[in-house]
């Protein structure tokens, strides 16, 4: 009887060749990818002109046809908040819940094999690896927190580990499993030529944005100011784009760098109030917050300029859209550069 595991697919290198280990023993083997909103996955490589000529594609897909295997991208956008907003392990450097995101993506894949009649799952998880999630003693945590138990198989490292149910049942053989610890990504990339796989992902900073510095700033300002921890997919995806400024605690500029962010916050232009600059070459701003009052306006608008190509003129115009999509022109002078207070500047 042909076994069925699951494989958690990350994109990366390592979700790669564990589900290779396992397709080797004649394992049916399809892949989950969870959408958390805080994917890498491209996101800014696709939206900035300037990196433009990076290749753009999805590297769980790009896995999964390396592999050959079938891919779910299950959407957890709703369920996975209560794991960024109250993490039972607490985060790691950033605001990443990396041991809390673990347990739930394992849990939730122990529900979908038990849905469709799989009988194991798989993770890229490396002993001593960072994040926090993959030290040794906090394995078997992700495995009994998730319910998932002995039926969770981590291929590159399961001979540093007690045997499995698969191992013991004989469904998969230990021998050929790996004893991969620590943090050198040698013995991945000697696997990898072994394997023939050449062009896979190295991302830096981890699969997502909340091991980003920058990034987790940018988010418990949005919770510090909203004065509750929470958001909507749109916050979370903004937060990925633009130069970030707030004058007040009333509102927040989202100010684009390039012809590529002003063409997605444009996108946006019937959910927030926004400054698009007139007369020179300039950005597009988004504004998050209540509706501005006049003075409010013209700060907001004076600060948009400092970065338009008219930030040298006497006076800058400036095309004022609020939500209802009455717009407004307004002339200003633009901030000097040291009249944009550090303080007011979130990354
Ligand atoms: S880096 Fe992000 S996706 Fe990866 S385990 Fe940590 S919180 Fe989860």
């Amino acid at each position: 009887m042909t076994r069925k595991a699951v494989a958690l697919i990350s994109g990366g290198l390592d979700s790669l060749l564990a589900a290779r280990l396992i397709l080797q023993q004649g394992i049916q083997v399809e892949g989950i990818n969870f959408f958390t909103g805080f994917c890498v996955e491209g996101h800014t490589h696709a939206i900035r002109k300037h990196d433009r000529n990076r290749e753009k594609r999805n590297n769980a897909l790009w896995v999964a046809e390396q592999l050959g295997i079938k891919l779910h991208i299950i959407d957890i956008v709703e369920e996975y908040k209560d794991v960024v907003i109250n993490p039972k392990h607490g985060y790691g450097a950033n605001l990443n819940p990396c041991l809390d995101c673990k347990i739930f993506m394992v849990r939730k894949a122990h529900e979908w094999i038990k849905q469709h009649d799989f009988d194991f799952i798989i993770t890229g998880e490396v002993i001593g690896q960072r994040p926090k999630s993959q030290r040794k003693r906090y394995l078997p945590v992700v495995a009994a927190e998730s319910g998932a138990d002995d039926l969770l198989l981590r291929p590159l490292c399961a001979t540093n580990l007690p045997p499995t149910r698969p191992e013991r049942e004989g469904w998969v053989a230990r021998e050929q499993l790996k004893d991969f610890s620590g943090r050198s990504r040698k013995p991945q990339i000697a696997l990898a030529a072994e394997f023939g796989f050449e062009d896979y992902a190295q991302p830096a900073g981890g699969c997502c944005f909340l091991t980003d510095k920058s990034y987790s700033v940018k988010l418990q300002d949005l919770w510090d100011n909203r004065g509750q921890r929470e958001y909507e997919l749109d916050d979370i995806m903004l937060l990925k784009v633009g130069r970030h400024i707030r004058p007040s605690s009333h509102f927040k500029l989202i100010i684009a760098r390039e012809e590529g962010e002003n063409n997605f916050l444009s996108g946006y232009r019937r959910q927030f109030q926004m400054i698009k600059t007139v007369s020179h070459a300039g950005p597009v701003a988004l504004v998050e917050g209540e509706p501005l009052n006049p003075q409010q306006l013209e700060l907001a608008c004076a600060i948009t300029a400092r970065y338009s190509k008219g930030r040298d003129a006497d006076s800058v115009e400036l095309l004022f859209t609020n939500r209802e999509q009455d717009t407004h022109t307004i002339q200003v002078k633009p901030l000097a550069a040291d009249q944009i207070r550090p303080d007011w500047v979130i990354v």
